[in-house]
């Protein structure tokens, strides 16, 4: 029955691989793959290797529930399957960042719509911004000033604003954070303060059509988390 159903689509996959080298928010190692039991520890026929995970909750392709931002708003485990399943946009400003300080704006936004006559309600929009081409190279994909800020692209506030009226659902970016450069978050604090979600460092959207994929986007089901990684993947008619 499934492989009846999948063979209508391509799959992809929106999420980076974790190890302990990936790049991440705070500097430093934010992942252990730790043996809590191993193979020749165990006395019986059948030998196991039983592990822990040590990692950080914003670690690698991640979601940000409205509770990493707002004090009573719903964690990862409140989001429903309706949340994360959803109709997705891709917005390609690749060529606009020589500076990488640059936001979304709600001209990008306009020109999207004057071209596709998009349906926000209830969807995802992805920025496609290039960025992940540099997540192998930290020091980059992070790119510090000297007062350790962070430069890569994000969204302009209007641009948010704006999406939030159309009645987005989410918001996610192949950057660190969809606030880019802004040093106040005013992204995250927009988007979450609405009870919408937002998904960082995602890969492969280049991959992706800019209308027409769906997006299933999974977070480990843990109560009151604010952040998990996902499991990101868009299913692409094959028509498209
Ligand atoms: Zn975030």
């Amino acid at each position: 029955m499934a492989g009846h159903i999948l063979k209508n689509y391509r799959l992809i996959d929106l999420t980076h691989k974790i190890d302990s080298s990936i790049p991440h928010w705070d500097r430093g190692c934010a992942f252990k793959l730790l043996q809590a039991q191993d193979y020749l520890d165990c006395q019986g026929l059948v030998k196991f290797r039983a592990q822990d995970f040590h990692l950080r909750a914003g670690l690698g392709t991640h979601l940000d529930a409205p509770a990493h931002c707002i004090p009573g708003g719903r964690d990862i485990a409140s989001l429903n399957l309706e949340d994360l399943i959803a109709p997705c946009y891709v917005i390609n400003v690749t060529h606009k960042i020589q500076n990488p300080d640059y936001f979304i704006s709600l001209a990008d936004i306009k020109e999207f719509e004057t071209k596709y006559n998009p349906n926000f309600k209830n969807s995802l929009l992805i920025a496609y911004t290039g960025w992940s081409q540099y997540w192998y190279q930290i020091d980059k994909y992070r790119n510090e000033d000297e007062k350790g800020n962070m430069h890569f692209p994000g969204f302009a506030v209007e641009s948010i604003r704006y999406l939030l009226a159309k009645g987005i659902k989410g918001i996610a970016i192949d950057t660190l954070s969809p606030d880019g450069s802004h040093e106040d978050f005013p992204v995250h604090q927009l988007m979450l303060e609405n009870g919408k979600y937002i998904i960082e460092n995602v890969i492969n959207v280049e991959l992706l059509p800019e209308v027409g994929a769906l997006i299933i986007t999974l977070p480990l089901n843990i109560v009151n988390a604010t952040e998990s990684p996902v499991r990101m993947i868009a299913l692409i008619d094959n028509s498209l």
